[in-house]
């Protein structure tokens, strides 16, 4: 949360509405999402007595959306509204929040910004990648399941060998019509 690109904001005029909305770059175990899972009452547990957890979202996104007040809750000097990345602060009980005044990047802050958002979309990829794996995994766990359970009720039906002829008949003329669709390709 004390990154200078943790959070940003970005506006949305409509009629005579202004909507703000706020967004969380952080990762998972980032503080803006680490919440006490023995119930206490706060959002802000940095230096918190009890192991904290990770919230699943940003705590300060989650109150601004509920609070539907980023505007209201802007707590800086006077001048345009704009789009940009922005200083979340707890006030004791409520989320204040200022814009941060980015300076010209030099060309080292620059190459390190692509950086970090490089390896910020490799660990998001990773983490989908990672996913993708776990459910592959969870499926050939259970086609092997399925598989073994058919296995053993084949072996405890006696019937399975006079049905033989019939179960061939049908094999030959199921793999006769894939050579039938094969010729046609
Ligand atoms: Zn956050
Ligand atoms: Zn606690």
């Amino acid at each position: 949360m004390r990154g200078p690109r943790a959070h940003s904001v970005a506006w949305t005029i409509d009629g005579s509405w202004v909507e703000g909305t706020v967004t969380c770059h952080c990762a998972v175990g980032a503080d803006c999402r680490m919440t006490c899972p023995n119930g206490c009452e706060s959002w802000n547990v940095v230096d918190h007595e009890h192991d904290l957890v990770d919230n699943g979202a940003c705590l300060f996104v989650e109150w601004m959306e509920a609070t539907d007040g980023v505007l209201e809750s802007y707590n800086g000097p006077s001048q345009p509204l704009r789009d940009g990345f922005i200083e979340p602060d707890w006030s004791g009980d409520g989320w204040t929040w200022t814009y941060i005044e980015s300076e010209p990047d030099s060309p080292l802050t620059s190459r390190l910004r692509e950086a970090e958002d490089t390896i910020r979309s490799g660990q998001d990829y990773l983490r989908a990648m990672e996913a993708r794996v776990i459910a592959a995994t969870e499926r050939a766990e259970r086609a092997e399941r399925m598989i073994r359970a058919a296995m053993t009720m084949l072996r405890g039906d006696q019937s399975w060998e006079r049905k033989g002829t019939v179960v061939y008949n049908t094999l030959a003329a199921y793999s006769s019509s894939l050579e039938g669709e094969t010729e046609n390709e």
